[in-house]
């Protein structure tokens, strides 16, 4: 791990430390309450108003949520890098801002496929809450940008300190169970076509945009498909007016017509995590 220059967050949270995270290669072998919305924090002089990108944080009381920034390290998470190692004790716990991570299954023939994936609703270190050392998987991050870390040790005393983040944690751990589990039923049973508009969508509820920074290779990699199957399902998608290509990115152009393409675990699992936080 080394520290890196941080972009754009110089004056993110007060009260902070910045740091830039780099963390293991794996594929270049291949509150305050208030609302959310660009993982601002500002305060005022009356009403400190928080911007906190991350659900489970912005979902706090505002003294705990007070209390819980005092060990949040700012961190800006690269692509394709490993946020946690299933044969490395968790250090840190990441509450994901605008970063997406995905939880990885590795093959002896060294495939991998993607089994659930956390963004701004959740947090990396599950592990850490339910007592066990070590995630299931590689945790990689998918799409970079922001997070808040903070230490397993000062994660456990705030879990300890507050009955409301401990209920959100369960929450999020029925709701992560509940995507492993609509995974491994879609990837039995739905076609590539499905299974790509479900990832699509689910990338796009955690970025808050219309814009997907993915390349069918690394679609390919997290479905577990070969590229030319994944080809075939976006070139279907634009023939449709359901995506379009900008520079790379893939641009969805037809939400609705998005989701009436895939499967029901989209919803289903969608549901699970907006459960947390009504
Ligand atoms: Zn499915």
């Amino acid at each position: 791990m080394r520290l890196c220059r941080d972009r754009g967050a110089a004056d993110w949270v007060r009260g902070e430390r910045k740091a830039c995270i780099v963390t293991h290669d794996l594929w270049g072998m291949s509150g305050l309450r208030g609302p959310i919305t660009n993982g601002m924090l500002t305060s005022s002089d009356t009403h400190p108003v928080t911007v906190e990108q991350n659900h489970l944080l912005a979902s706090l009381p505002r003294d705990e949520y007070a209390r819980v920034l005092l060990d949040l390290e700012p961190v800006c998470l690269r692509t394709k890098h490993i946020v946690a190692h299933p044969d490395e004790p968790i250090r840190h716990v990441y509450f994901l801002r605008d970063a997406v991570v995905s939880l990885l299954v590795a093959m002896e023939d060294g495939s991998t496929i993607e089994v659930a994936s956390v963004g701004s609703e959740g947090l990396i270190g599950l592990g850490a809450f339910l007592g066990e050392g070590t995630e299931t998987g590689p945790m990689v991050v998918q799409i970079p940008g922001r997070a808040a870390r903070m230490t397993t040790t000062a994660f456990h005393e705030a879990v300890w300190r507050s009955a409301r983040l401990q209920l959100l944690l369960q929450r999020y751990t029925l709701a992560f169970i509940n995507q492993l589990a609509r995974t491994a039923g879609c990837n039995r049973v739905h076609s590539v076509r499905q299974r790509c508009a479900r990832l699509l969508l689910m990338i796009d509820d955690r970025l808050g945009r219309k814009t997907v920074p993915l390349t069918h290779e690394s679609l390919a990699i997290l479905l577990g498909v070969r590229r030319a199957s994944v080809t075939e399902a976006a070139l279907a998608f634009h023939r449709l007016g359901l995506i379009e290509y900008q520079r790379g990115n893939i641009c969805i152009m037809d939400r609705d017509g998005l989701e009436a393409v895939a499967c029901e675990d989209y919803r289903l699992s969608r549901q699970g995590y907006d459960r947390i936080y009504r």
